[in-house]
């Protein structure tokens, strides 16, 4: 069965590995099975992320990574074709925008915005977002995440400006791309050419409700947001997951 796989949380904490997530994807690899990466990252492109990958002494190609840069901008391709973009992303985004022919150009000539985090956010980009917001025919965020675990405790995510982006014009975005929208989730399907995987990650609200949207397995590990304190809580608000192991390995051994 061909895997769908979470990154952060499942194979790494950010820029360190989880050994026994290392260990499943080198197994994959050795029994030739399928899958592809599925994350909600809107600050890193495909070749951001296999740099660090490459730094975990995995050697994987680009097209099994779906990030939601990527995906983002090939959605916004398939459904409108080449766009005049304002982002309020980074280096990462707009690498993963012009790559797929889209042209970034200042608020007031966009047709599209583009929320993403941007670790360098300030008043003066908040004001152009807003301006962009209030005129532009376009308007999609990469992914709806609200807060990320960091490392000495709980960081914004794109949700920060989704936010305060509605407080200020009561617009939302026509689409959010990132689990657990389907928009990413069935572009990692076209990317493995099959119709069904095995949905793996670490949060139920996010990576198992986008399995379960697009009818696959889900399978929770506990290596990152989700543990087993919070699991029960988790499961009565947003549903069971149908595999549940402590890590990638454990997982991938035994199905
Ligand atoms: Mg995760």
């Amino acid at each position: 069965m061909p895997y769908i796989l979470d990154i952060d949380g499942v194979i790494c904490r950010g820029s360190k590995p989880i050994v026994e997530g290392i260990k499943a994807v080198k197994l994959l690899i050795d029994r030739g099975e399928k899958f592809v990466f599925v994350s909600n990252n809107s600050t890193r492109s495909r070749r951001m992320l296999l740099e660090r990958f490459r730094s975990f002494g995995l050697d994987v190609s680009e097209d099994k990574i779906v990030v939601a840069t990527y995906a983002t901008s090939i959605y916004l391709k398939k459904r409108y074709g080449k766009l005049k973009i304002f982002t309020t992303g980074e280096k990462g985004l707009i690498d993963e925008l012009k790559l797929a022919g889209h042209e970034i150009v200042d608020y007031d000539d966009a047709e599209c915005l583009v929320v993403a985090s941007n670790r360098n956010l300030d008043y003066n980009l908040m004001t152009k977002a807003l301006r962009c917001c209030m005129k532009a025919d376009i308007y999609v965020a990469t992914n709806p995440d609200k807060i990320f675990p960091g490392w000495d405790g709980p960081i914004p995510g794109t949700g920060m400006i989704i936010g305060a982006l509605y407080w200020m014009t009561s617009r939302m975005p026509d689409a959010i791309v990132g689990k657990p929208s389907e928009i990413i989730m069935n572009e990692a399907l076209s990317k493995l050419k099959c119709k069904n995987a095995v949905v793996v990650g670490d949060q139920i609200d996010v990576d198992v409700v986008a399995g379960k949207k697009i009818g696959c397995k889900t399978a929770l590990v506990l290596t990152g947001v989700t543990t087993r304190d919070n699991l029960k809580k988790m499961i009565e608000k947003y549903g069971k997951p149908d595999y549940i192991a402590d890590n990638l390995f454990q997982l991938v051994k035994n199905l």
